[in-house]
This record gives C-alpha cells, structure tokens and sequence, in this order.
C-alpha cells in the first residue's frame, strides 16, 4: 500500500531525473555532463586557494596582488593582459564589471574564469624597486625553463 502510494504521487519527471543521475545527464549539446568533471575539480580546487590566498593575504595586511601564470596557446587576453600586473584587490573588484570569454565569476576568486591556471599573488609593492611588468614575465617565462639541478639536502643535525 505504502508503495502505491508512493508511486501514484510522485512527481512525472521524477524517475527521468532518477535515470539522468545515475547514467549521466547531458548538456544542451547532448555530451554527457561527466566530461565537465576535471573542469569542476580544477575550477573548484583553484577557487578554495584563492580564498584562502586572499583570506591570508588580509590578515598579513597586503593589498596589492600581482597577477602570475604562464602564457600557453589558450591563455585568455584577461589573462595575457594582466600577466605581470599589480592591482589592489578594489581594482581587482570592479574588473567584475568587465566581461571577456570564459568569464566564470568575480575575478578576485577565479580570475580569468573556467578552467583558469592563474593567481593573484600578494604583495607589497615595495618588495619591487620599479615594477615592470615585462620584465616580470619574462621572469615568469623563465619558470617554463628545465628546473635547476637539484642541491643535495643537509641532513638534520648536519648544519655545518
Ligand atoms: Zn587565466
């Protein structure tokens, strides 16, 4: 009885979204919604740090982010543009208002959007002499170098 009752009142498109779950729903190209998955891990990965970056970059009293990364074939002209940049986070702020292709969120946490690989990283801008932002990508080119031989590591204990 209780199962009859069950069935007779549930919504219609309650089994469909019971099917859709378990063998995927599909986006309105008709791809299943699974080929999302490393876009979500990464975008929700890459956000929660930037949280936190920013949460610690408040309490450590720095206002001024410099925007870093690499340049690959698909970096976004958001991205290319402010590679190298200083802003203050309320400039970082209203750049929200601004729109370019990928755009995800506000771009304090997910800077140029989906699938982003870039940073606001803190700063004081008195750590830098004379910003230049060519010349700091091309410091940021140099992190696509081979890494440095490896210096072998002291021990504990052997600090001589
Ligand atoms: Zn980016």
């Amino acid at each position: 009885m209780t199962v009859w009752l069950a069935r007779a009142s549930r919504p219609p498109e309650f089994s469909t979204r019971i099917a859709g779950a378990i063998n995927g729903h599909a986006d309105v190209k008709g791809r299943p919604l699974a080929i999302y998955a490393d876009l979500y891990a990464q975008d929700s990965t890459m956000g929660v740090c930037r949280s936190l970056h920013l949460a610690i970059a408040e309490r450590a009293g720095l206002d001024h982010f410099i925007y870093t990364g690499t340049i690959i074939g698909g970096t976004r002209k958001f991205c290319h543009d402010n590679l190298g940049h200083t802003y203050t986070r309320a400039e970082i702020a209203t750049m929200d208002n601004l729109s370019w292709h990928g755009k995800s969120a506000p771009p304090l946490t997910s800077c140029g959007g989906y699938n982003c690989r870039h940073h606001w990283q803190a700063m004081d801008p008195e750590w830098l002499d004379d910003p230049d932002p060519e010349e700091i990508q091309a410091a940021l080119a140099q992190r696509n170098q081979p890494p440095a031989p490896e210096i072998p590591e002291v021990g504990e204990g052997d600090q001589s």
